[in-house]
């Protein structure tokens, strides 16, 4: 006997449907996980149309991995974790909690989620921070992916949604301009959607490495630009100036539905392809046949990722990639546009229920009276009960255990000692913590710090809602039952809002959570209302905004943008020379990111077979002139270093990297780990840490 569940991948925003069969049931009755083989197939959806890629055909290994957690772990007074029962894990957190707030006050508790948790979670989440710990001290992991992206939506249209549009519009694209994303590996199935534009020799990507996306536009089929790492505002903002200055703006659109152009014409008048050329390294003579090319007609997308994102001045550079777009007139228009390709699972649905440090569900803002009084309506609370505002997560991290800082930590869905930046401090800061409590599948980095583990379910134990990077909303459902020993999220929150005498609801029951959820965003600007369960499971294809007796919305800005005039704004931004300071002699910069193997910290895909024996291990990307100039040969072992920590693994020789840099995925935990030499100086906007330029030094470790 065999039964299936049509569910959706654990892993990125292109959440790919597929559908996963217990091949033993029995084994499944006696919720033994361990024992109960997954087969997983992919299933026919808009975004993945049957196909999955390398990380999603093994995602079940995940569920039967032999170092999964079964039962709580607590660090005893001898300093190891040990095995405990749920009731006395659950106390001594209690207990923890209660002590630390009636002696450092409520903002003594934070909490840190993560943008792979379900809607579900990441709602009761936020609401069990503001209400059963009191505390504002609550931001998440999107924090590094998405920030920069929302805050630029944000100001210009007035809403962030990653994609305004359903994927499939990318379909007929005659240009596409992908910045600072390499699809073909973190979300191979999204290069289907790439291929009308490559045959149109449309396909454009700007990226620093030769990646696998830039090698689909060799041929002729489009363009592939390699600026200097640092330098994608200064192309953006010439781009803007090639098309003021050689009258390819769409001046009906930008009097009809923008504000600002004045200040944007200014901005970038001395922004000349000549300069350009200089600061970027880009041909002014391709800078030109791009402008031309994006303004030539036809459908035309423009799409930025964590390449351009992750920076100081990740907010103006989407700023500058909107701006370029709203002058061309494509947001709102059918078959072109602007959209910003979200990471996590879910990543759209997770910064829109209230982990953000500023925000209640909704995606309202916490300190808006209205939102306040709407939200304090649907938890039976007065307002004033709502804590304000609390700190964006670099911020939150710096506090651990200062004075006046936070002394206990909840992390949910985070590996925050692989994932964040600088994280000799975080580890350090962790250290001067009262209390750590992590849930997790594995022991995970951040896991093995903590004085108390909580085993949960995966994926595929469980219901709820996640919303992909086009912002349709759509179900997770169980396949088989989680192991005994794990429990769910949902109940561990009303568990420890029960213990710790909270008063407010915390359902159990996935669907529950999401009634409720419904209710608190109505109005908002991420406006659920009008969703339920039973349309997802009839397989409706549901966008937000969604209000109560209306219909989705799965184009945006067709008549209007979401600013109470409706209008776009046109941003003025400008370089900053302090942002990306040049390498110095002896110096390169590192650029990190992904390998189509793993996923996030890796967590979770370093303990898939399949996954960790392609990717054993980081390895430093080196131009072959750069190696030879250093001395270190393919596959040597090298150091690189700054003043915040130092990376040992070996070396790669590759000519898809520029001389001037050095790419490391950050993937890897412990001395593999990318983010030893990151900074966490961060965007004055979006609070967003610089994770792509940082300057090392690099040098062959001789092997003994
Ligand atoms: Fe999963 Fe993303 Fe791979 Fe699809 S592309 S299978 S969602 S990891």
């Amino acid at each position: 006997m065999t039964r299936s569940a049509d569910t959706h991948c654990p892993y990125c925003a292109l959440q790919c449907a597929m559908t996963l069969t217990p091949t033993d049931v029995a084994a499944d009755a006696a919720a033994d996980a361990a024992a109960t083989p997954v087969t997983v197939a992919g299933r026919d959806f808009p975004t993945n149309r049957g196909g999955l890629c390398k990380k999603g055909w093994t995602s079940a290994e995940l569920l039967r991995a032999p170092s999964r957690l079964g039962a709580p772990l607590v660090r005893g007074a001898d300093g190891v974790l040990h095995e405990a029962s749920w009731e006395d894990a659950l106390d001594r957190v209690a207990a923890s909690l209660r002590g630390i707030r009636s002696e450092h006050g409520a903002d003594a508790v934070g909490v840190f989620g993560g943008g792979g948790l379900t809607n579900e979670k990441a709602y009761l989440l936020g609401k069990f921070a503001r209400l059963a710990l009191g505390t504002s001290r609550i931001d998440y992991n999107g924090r590094y992916c998405m920030s920069s992206a929302a805050a630029a939506g944000n100001r210009a249209f007035g809403v962030d949604r990653g994609l305004p549009f359903p994927l499939e519009d990318l379909d007929d694209a005659d240009t596409i301009l992908l910045l600072g994303t390499n699809v073909a590996e973190t979300m191979p199935p999204f290069i289907g959607h790439l291929a009308g534009a490559q045959a149109a020799g449309g396909l454009v990507v700007v990226d620093p490495r030769r990646t696998a996306t830039a090698r689909l536009t060799a041929d002729g089929k489009g363009l592939h630009l390699q600026p200097m790492p640092g330098t994608d505002l200064a192309l953006l903002l010439g781009l803007i100036h090639i098309v003021i200055a050689e009258r390819l703006v769409d001046l009906d659109y930008v009097a009809a539905r923008t504000v600002g152009y004045e200040a944007i014409r200014r901005s970038v008048a001395s922004w000349w392809p000549e300069r350009v050329q200089s600061t970027t390294g880009v041909p002014a003579l391709t800078l030109r046949r791009l402008a031309r090319r994006l303004a030539a007609g036809g459908n035309v997308y423009i799409l930025t990722g964590r390449g351009v994102e992750q920076h100081v001045d990740g907010t103006d550079t989407a700023t500058a990639a909107i701006n370029l777009a709203l002058l061309l007139g494509l947001p709102g228009r059918v078959g072109s546009g602007y959209g910003t390709l979200t990471g996590q699972g879910n990543g759209q649905g997770g910064r829109e229920h209230g982990q953000k440090c500023d925000q209640l569900p909704g995606y309202r803002k916490i300190t808006d009276p209205e939102a306040r009084a709407h939200v304090a309506r649907v938890w039976g609370v007065s307002p004033s009960a709502i804590p304000g505002p609390g700190v964006p997560a670099v911020e939150l991290l710096r506090s651990l255990g200062e004075p006046g800082g936070v002394r206990a930590l909840l992390v949910h869905g985070s590996n925050l000692v692989v994932s964040s930046p600088n994280i000799a401090n975080v580890r350090e800061r962790i250290a001067a913590l009262d209390l750590l409590v992590v849930c997790d599948f594995f022991l995970s980095e951040t896991a093995a710090l903590a004085d108390v583990v909580l085993p949960i379910t995966q994926w595929a134990e469980e219901e709820g809602t996640m919303t992909s990077l086009e912002g349709r909303v759509i179900r997770r459902r169980r396949a088989i039952s989680p192991p005994a020993g794990v429990r769910d999220e949902l109940w561990i929150l009303a568990e420890l809002a029960r213990r710790l005498e909270c008063t407010a609801t915390f359902d159990t029951e996935p669907e529950l959570v999401f009634e409720e959820l419904r209710l608190a965003s109505e109005g908002g600007i991420a406006d659920y209302s009008g969703i339920d369960y039973a349309m997802l499971d009839r397989g409706e294809a549901v966008y937000w905004p969604y209000p109560r007796g209306g219909t989705g919305t799965p184009r945006l800005f067709a008549d209007r943008f979401a600013h109470p005039d409706g209008l776009a704004r046109l941003v003025a931004v400008s370089v900053r020379s302090s942002a990306h300071p040049a390498p110095r002699p002896g110096e390169l910069t590192l650029v990190t990111g992904r390998l189509l193997e793993h996923y996030q910290s890796g967590a979770q895909t370093r303990r898939v077979p399949e996954l960790a024996d392609a990717q054993p291990e980081a390895r430093a990307a080196l131009h072959p002139s750069t190696a030879e100039r250093l001395g270190v040969a393919d596959g040597e072992l090298v150091e690189l270093s700054n003043d915040r920590g130092t990376v040992r693994c070996r070396a790669r020789l590759t000519t898809d990297i520029r001389p001037d840099a050095v790419f490391l995925p950050f993937h890897y935990g412990d001395e593999q780990a990318a983010n030893l030499l990151t900074s966490d100086a961060v965007d004055p906007v979006s609070a967003m840490p610089e994770f792509k330029t940082n300057l090392v030094r690099l040098a062959r470790l001789i092997e003994i």
